[in-house]
């Protein structure tokens, strides 16, 4: 309740966002020995030099992608531990991620089974193709930063839809790119702090 307390001073004001993050226990997404520091805003290890998003960014990153209204289909590229998954999972009908790693998934996939989370489907692949065979999205969450996202990612989202990433490299900022019938409107946001988007699969 604290940390959604702090969440709402920090400016996030989607209660249905902090409805979703105040029922959900962050703690079994991180790793034991971190588990006393799971409420506090902080990015913290998973393994594999990855890191679960901060509370707010996670907050932010749900707020922006619904909008003020419900989703029904969402990509996520990034799985990582999962709880920005099972966040949007509450947020939208079906949701379909995407991880590299693929020891994470693994571990990802026991942790939202324990969690009775079951309208997400975890995939093990380069997420940067997006799956097209699944779309169109009307949203889709990067949580890994990229400099550029390809044309071929942003044609899955439907017209209305909208993608929501890290924009940038050593600086990064929050980015939301909104599709319209003609064109995309591109909204540069806050700034933070995420790892790269890498290419290729680790099978481990
Ligand atoms: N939302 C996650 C964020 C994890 S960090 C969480 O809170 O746990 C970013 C994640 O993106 C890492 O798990 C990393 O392995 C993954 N990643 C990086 N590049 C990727 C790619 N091309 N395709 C799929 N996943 C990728």
């Amino acid at each position: 309740m604290r940390m959604v307390e702090r969440l709402r001073s920090q400016g996030i004001a989607d209660e249905k966002v902090l409805a979703v993050m105040s029922a959900l226990p962050r703690h079994v997404f991180v790793e034991e020995a971190f588990a006393s520091r799971a409420y506090d805003d902080d990015a913290l290890p998973i393994n594999f030099g990855q890191t679960i998003s901060s509370p707010w960014t996670v907050g932010r990153m749900s707020e922006l992608l619904r909008a003020n209204s419900d989703l029904d289909k969402v990509l996520e590229i990034g799985t990582g531990c999962g709880y920005q998954t099972a966040v949007l999972a509450q947020l939208a009908r079906e949701v379909y991620s995407l991880e590299r790693v693929g020891l994470l998934l693994t571990r990802t996939r026991i942790r939202l089974k324990e969690l009775q989370v079951n309208n997400v489907y975890l995939k093990h692949t380069d997420g940067m193709h997006g799956l097209a065979e699944a779309g169109p999205f009307d949203g889709i969450i990067m949580t890994a930063a990229t400099v550029h996202v390809p044309p071929f990612l942003l044609e899955q989202l439907v017209v209305g839809g909208r993608m929501v990433y890290p924009k940038g490299s050593v600086e990064q900022r929050l980015c939301v790119i909104e599709r319209h019938p003609q064109s995309y409107n591109e909204t540069i946001l806050e700034t933070v702090n995420f790892v790269p988007i890498l290419s290729g699969v680790v099978r481990k």
